[in-house]
């Protein structure tokens, strides 16, 4: 069988052969464990991470000694939310959040929260966006975290970052935002934004799987976390146990890849997102489309089609790879609780796909998916 056009690079992204042809000397000749300081084995192996470790800071406008790797944006949250939930030592600490979080945020935060503390979610415009006058409400000197997600994974909205970023400055709250799908997508820059702590997988950025980093600033304010695994103090004793190497230089390298390429790679990808949706809404008038049209992740089209059921339309689309709903659980039945807080109802949350496209598509494959959707949907209908 022919394998359908992967239109879902919100979900993961091929890895470059750039990045593949860099990490493979690290398979073999250069198998070296960074941590051994007495051969070249290990001075290789050391310098490769310290060379990756500037490419990803060099992507968004950190230093390197402000970057830890680590197995990608969910182990990054994991260790941020951990230490703030469980560490700060404040009486009834306040945090910050929004409804529209990824579950690799709401989880930990599920799991972590004890009696004393308490949680304002952020509610959202029907276009994704934080409301600035209620954060500027909740934000307090009780304020322990406020985070935000950088750019939304399903419905691809932005939020005004830097603008938020100048708010939590002046009222002395710490920053933290889940930037897995901004970071080689848009600019995003730690400082411009003044982010204090960002996290990052590689996968999502045509690197590597099961890599990613945590960015925490080092002055002004210096942030200091507390390790959640312990042994030979790998990662400034942040994150114990032997560096995957390979990972390692294959995520510098597509963030060497992203600097330089992205603003050209995103341009072109915007084309073809807006060729797509022209396609199917010139062919289907019955469909909406969610998420900021304003400011939006250029590869992104979240689509209802008030007429059919996702879970069909997807699995009747065997020429194209869409995700249905919520990506990262379309193997769960409940409706997105990302569109839920942009205001669709549970059942047009079901009639929803979402298409990202990526930076291999070409405009034949986008006109053939876009043709190839609304057929289906006049199909079903
Ligand atoms: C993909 C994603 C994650 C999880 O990343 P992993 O690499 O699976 O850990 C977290 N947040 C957002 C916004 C994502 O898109």
């Amino acid at each position: 069988m022919k394998r359908p056009i992967f239109l879902d690079h919100n979900s993961t992204t091929p890895t470059d052969s750039r990045v593949v042809e860099a990490m493979l000397p690290y398979f073999t000749d250069a198998f070296g464990n960074p941590g051994s300081s007495t051969h070249k084995f290990g001075w290789e192996a050391n310098a490769a991470v310290e060379t990756a470790r500037e490419q990803v800071a060099a992507l968004i406008g950190a230093s390197a000694d402000e970057i830890i790797f680590t197995s990608g944006t969910t182990e990054s949250n994991n260790v941020v939310l951990h230490h703030y939930f469980t560490k700060y030592g404040v009486e009834n600490p306040e945090f910050i959040f929004s409804s529209i979080e990824h579950k690799a945020v709401l989880e930990p935060i599920h799991s972590l929260k004890k009696h004393n503390q308490i949680i304002h979610l952020l509610s959202v415009d029907g276009q994704g966006n934080i409301d600035f006058s209620e954060l500027e409400k909740q934000l307090s000197g009780k304020t322990a975290l406020l985070g935000l997600i950088y750019a939304n994974n399903e419905i691809g909205t932005i939020q005004d970052i830097a603008k938020i970023g100048e708010l939590a400055k002046e009222r002395n709250a710490l920053f933290f935002s889940d930037a897995a799908q901004a970071v080689g997508k848009i600019p995003v820059n730690v400082e411009h934004d003044k982010v204090d702590i960002l996290t990052i997988s590689a996968h999502k950025m045509y690197g590597p799987k099961g890599i990613g980093a945590l960015y925490l600033r080092r002055k002004k304010p210096r942030v200091s976390i507390s390790p959640l695994t312990f042994g030979g103090g790998q990662e400034k004793g942040l994150r114990s146990g032997t560096l995957n190497v390979p990972a390692i230089v294959g995520f510098g390298k597509a963030c060497e890849i992203a600097k330089s390429e992205m603003e050209s790679d995103s341009g072109r990808i915007k084309i073809l997102r807006d060729l797509f949706e022209e396609i199917v809404c010139g062919k289907i008038s019955d469909v909406q489309i969610n998420g900021n049209k304003k400011n939006r992740l250029p590869n992104t089209s979240n689509l209802t089609f008030p007429s059919i059921k996702s879970s069909k339309l997807a699995s009747e689309l065997k020429q194209i790879a869409v995700s249905a709903g919520s990506a990262c659980l379309s193997a769960d039945n409940e409706p997105s609780h990302v569109l839920k807080s942009i205001g669709l109802t549970d059942e047009w949350a079901r009639k929803t796909i979402r298409i990202g496209i990526g930076k291999y598509n070409t405009p034949e494959e986008i006109e053939f998916s876009a043709n190839y959707l609304a057929e289906t949907v006049q199909k079903l209908s």
